[in-house]
């Protein structure tokens, strides 16, 4: 089958190039020149482990093609898939239209034969309609239907998230748009991961109502953390416990500085906003926000703490700053909020991240970027863990401690144990929902 895919970010990039290593024809579009540039050149604009191989492969086997012309994309295909951005609108939370509806226009423009418009952007409900209604109206004579399917895959795991989905989500309004989706998704069929139809609005609320339910566990066991730490129990303990109830489940249960990341914070505020607007209020979402908010600003107090009262003078040294390990992106990362806070007190930082220096670097101004976590623990008075990239998880803690001008621990993804710390020669040592020591 031949596809056209719009938008070559995190998703865009990851659902043409597993498609056209289902054996479809996939042409991906982009608007920005410097992303189609440089895919033409076999370079992936993105960090995501595998990407780079998996395109390789399929770029060489004449199947996957890169363009910035949609009319070009779009002719022959059975299906031109929306996957560019929907980010959060000033002001208001609502999740941002105009990619979505500016890519619908030109491909009603463009297209000449039917074609199924897909909506893989997580979008509010009622969008499909509207997309509908957009092509329609810029190209009466065209012969289309639209197809919400949205999105479930997650950074740094998503060619696997992609190949093994736990399902995958398709809402249609007919057969002829079912049976194409149904075509493209076959190879997945054939393996036995579920492929569930429905009509456009409830695809669309699935996606809406799956992150805001994982937004809310997360919350839910940080603030439990937050409990943990003043009654004397430890979180990993806590949420061992839980997990371990099939009905709960041990995923999304790890206490951690808040959420971040290019989709929770937008979707839970679009959620809440569609729940304002259809006066059926989103009330346990609106807190979780909030509540996210808080933890964000626990973890500055917590910072402050170990730093005596004040970031003035201090030099801290931060390992990660992307919002979860594998992954360059920095969107909404804990770190954005948590790093300017220890600069704008005046503290000198030093980052490490193995990948988010290239993003990171016009987000972060004030910090020094450092190669490796000892080179920036030299002298420091604040060793601070953000991120749990693997290469963090095994450091040489005695040599960190000693090499510090005071050796102090935030370890804001529990990575350690307190003995860990103690016994590297660490003076103080806070983690998440555990007793620390100072
Ligand atoms: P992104 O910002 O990484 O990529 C969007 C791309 O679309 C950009 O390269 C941009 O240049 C391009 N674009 C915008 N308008 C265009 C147009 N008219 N023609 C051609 N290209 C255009 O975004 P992303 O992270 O891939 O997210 C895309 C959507 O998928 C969002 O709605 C997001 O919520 C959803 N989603 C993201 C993830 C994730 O982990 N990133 C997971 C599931 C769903």
């Amino acid at each position: 089958m031949k596809i056209a895919m719009i938008g070559t970010g995190y998703v865009g990039l990851v659902s043409g190039v597993c498609f056209s290593d289902f054996g479809h024809e996939v042409v991906c579009v982009d608007k920005d020149p410097r992303k189609i540039e440089m895919l033409e050149r076999g370079e992936v604009p993105i960090y995501e482990p595998g990407l780079d191989t998996l395109m390789a492969k399929n770029v060489e086997a004449g199947r996957l093609t890169f363009t910035l012309d949609l009319a070009k994309a779009i002719e022959g295909a059975e299906a031109v898939f929306i996957a560019v951005g929907t980010p959060t609108r000033r002001g208001d939370g609502h999740a941002d239209l105009t990619y979505v509806m500016a890519a619908a226009e030109e491909i009603a423009r463009a297209a000449k034969d039917y074609v199924v418009v897909v909506t893989k952007s997580t979008v509010p409900v009622g969008t499909n309609a509207k997309v509908r209604e957009t092509v329609a109206a810029a190209n009466p004579d065209l012969d289309f239907d639209v197809a919400s399917n949205p999105e479930f895959l997650r950074e740094g795991a998503a060619i696997d998230d992609f190949m093994k989905p736990d399902r995958v989500v398709v809402g249609v309004e007919t057969d002829r748009a079912a049976k194409v989706m149904e075509g493209i998704y076959r190879p997945l069929y054939l393996r036995d991961f579920p492929i569930v139809t429905t009509d456009l609005e409830s695809a669309e609320m699935i996606k809406y109502a799956a992150n805001a339910f994982l937004a809310t566990k997360i919350t839910f066991i940080n603030e439990i953390a937050a409990l943990c730490e003043k009654v004397g129990a430890d979180v990993k303990q806590v949420s061992k416990g839980m997990g371990m109830d099939g009905r709960i489940g041990n995923k999304f249960l790890h206490a951690g500085p808040g959420y971040g990341g290019s989709c929770f914070p937008k979707d839970t505020k679009a959620l809440a906003r569609i729940g304002q607007e259809h006066a059926s209020p989103m009330s346990i979402v609106e807190t979780v926000i909030k509540v996210n908010e808080d933890t964000k600003r626990r973890m500055i107090d917590k910072l402050l703490d170990l730093c005596g009262g004040s970031f003035n003078g201090k030099t801290v040294a931060v390992l990660g700053v992307t919002f979860k390990p594998n992954t360059d992106d920095m969107r909404d990362a804990p770190a954005l909020t948590i790093v300017p806070a220890m600069v704008g007190g005046g503290a000198k930082v030093r980052v490490v991240d193995p990948q988010g220096r290239r993003e990171g670097e016009h987000m972060l101004p004030g910090v020094d970027w450092a190669t490796d976590p000892y080179r920036a623990a030299e002298g420091a008075d604040l060793l601070v863990i953000l991120t749990e990239w693997n290469e963090f998880r095994a450091l040489d803690l005695t040599q960190l401690a000693g090499s510090m001008a005071s050796a102090r621990m935030a370890d804001l993804r529990n990575i350690y144990s307190p003995e860990d710390a103690r016994r590297a020669g660490f003076t103080a040592y806070e983690s998440i929902g555990r007793s620390g020591f100072d």
